[in-house]
């Protein structure tokens, strides 16, 4: 052999081996791209729907959030899920079990109500809502009524020491310290009730009171005992003008603050090859007191029923765990005792935690669809199955998918804790929900077909990684 073939002849063997390496490096590329795009039957999820806010409220320790952990128990194993259980975790909760307000004029020297008079009564959810940790107040006779004393954004101490045994009322403004800070401050100055008069929020849907939680500071036992509640636009301006008559409130709140169970729902899609690793779903199932909560959370924990239903198809090598948590609308109790309890295992085993809160999106209203993450390549990999679930479904095109990083590491929902401990995390959320934590958060402001969306993105992920 010539000099000059032997040359060509390792041309051309260099040119297979090029060519072998591209071939199979776009395979490779290829394979990636093969993703199974999941199936979701939105109007079974839309019936799950149904059956959950029938129930009514679902607030964290009452029997309505038990009964709603067994029907998803129950979903779980028809669903033909593995190792499905609840497991309760005792933490401090709230039951509100009767609340009125009332607006009481007084005879002019202001020691005697006027007798001609009938007091203004407010309708409880409607005119206000209790918020978490209120404690009682148990109204005898027009010498309990109390004096109300204006203390404007909260934030100048010597009104709030005018307050003392009176009732104080702060405007929601922008700047408005926290509930859990104009709680304990009231108490501080021995305010006898803590009023919040929305001036600010929900705009939409006429400035109602919406339902917020109290935070426990770690250096303190328990909640102060004083009535706390948040009074809709117009009802604070008419506690406003009383102010200036010398009307007086007229209170009468029972709540229970007390040691109760919340519930977390817990099945999995047991892998075939490594079942001890897993990717997890999950959405909280408790709801505020105040409301049946339809989109906050009901939507997070049907989609995350109709996944286990379409993921029990597959057999991955790796496990796909689902779960609901009680206790999210207290300050995230769900899952952060459950992660607290498994934190060795969640931490050696659990791949990502995927996270479903009130991703129901209002076509009337928007189209947006925030899903977060906090990882890059699993935000490369969802764009993709975006991209394949709208070739399949071109329909689902006028819903604005948009997904973007975030550490998740502060503020939302039930991913908080494991992003916090370095596992990869989304959260997918959804836009319109101008009811939020009121009492009109009901199932008529439900796309079901919306939670189809984020459903699929998330639990064909899911399916992937577990099959990696
Ligand atoms: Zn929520």
């Amino acid at each position: 052999m010539s000099k000059k073939y032997k040359i060509s002849a390792l041309l051309l063997i260099l040119i297979i081996i090029i060519a072998a390496i591209g071939v199979y490096g776009f395979s490779q590329y290829q394979s990636s791209m093969n993703y199974t795009i999941i199936s979701f039957d939105f109007e079974r999820a839309y019936n799950d729907e149904d059956v959950l806010t029938s129930l009514g409220p679902r607030l964290a320790g009452t029997d309505e959030e038990y009964q709603g952990a067994i029907y998803i128990k129950n979903q779980f194993e028809e669903a033909g899920l593995s190792d499905v259980h609840i497991e309760n975790y005792e933490a401090l909760l709230y039951e509100v079990n009767s609340a009125s307000v009332s607006l009481v004029e007084y005879l002019p020297l202001g020691n005697l109500p006027n007798p001609l008079a009938d007091p203004i009564d407010f309708v409880h959810k409607m005119d206000f809502v209790v918020q978490g940790y209120s404690g009682s107040y148990a109204w005898q006779s027009y010498s309990d009524d109390l004096e109300i004393v204006d203390v404007e954004d909260g934030n100048d101490d010597a009104l709030f020491a005018d307050a003392e045994g009176k009732a104080a009322v702060v405007s929601q403004e922008v700047g408005v310290a926290s509930n859990t800070e104009l709680f304990f401050k009231a108490s501080d100055f021995g305010v006898s009730a803590l009023v919040l008069h929305n001036t600010r929020i929900g705009e939409e849907v006429g400035y109602l009171p919406i339902s917020k939680s109290t935070g426990l500071p770690s250096d303190i036992k328990g909640y102060p005992d004083i009535p706390f509640f948040m009074v809709s636009k117009d009802a604070g301006n008419q506690i406003m003008e009383g102010i200036q008559s010398g009307m007086k409130l007229r209170l009468d709140f029972d709540v229970t603050v007390e040691e109760r169970y919340l519930r977390v729902v817990l099945g999995d899609v047991k892998g075939t090859e490594k079942p001890n690793s897993y990717v997890m779903l999950g959405a909280h199932h408790d709801t505020v007191y105040n409301g049946d909560g339809a989109v906050d959370n009901t939507v997070g924990t049907v989609t995350v029923i109709e996944l286990a239903r379409q993921l029990s198809k597959y057999n991955p090598k790796k496990s796909i765990r689902l779960a609901t948590w009680g206790g999210e609308e207290e300050g995230l109790f769900g899952s952060i005792r459950w992660f607290e309890a498994h934190s060795e295992d969640a931490q050696k085993n659990c791949m990502m935690y995927l996270n479903f809160d009130m991703n129901n999106v209002d076509l009337e209203r928007g189209n947006r669809l925030p899903i977060t993450v906090s990882d890059n390549t699993s935000i490369h990999h969802m764009k993709r199955i975006s991209k394949a679930l709208l070739e399949d479904h071109p329909e689902l095109d006028r819903y604005d998918i948009e997904i973007g990083y975030n550490d998740l590491k502060s503020g939302g929902s039930d991913q908080l804790i494991f992003a916090r401990n370095d596992i990869k995390a989304g959260a997918c959320w959804g836009s319109g929900s101008w009811e939020y934590h009121t009492y009109l958060d009901t199932i008529e402001h439900v796309n079901a077909e919306s939670l189809s969306v984020g459903g699929r993105i998330f639990g064909s992920y899911a399916l992937y990684l577990a099959n990696k």
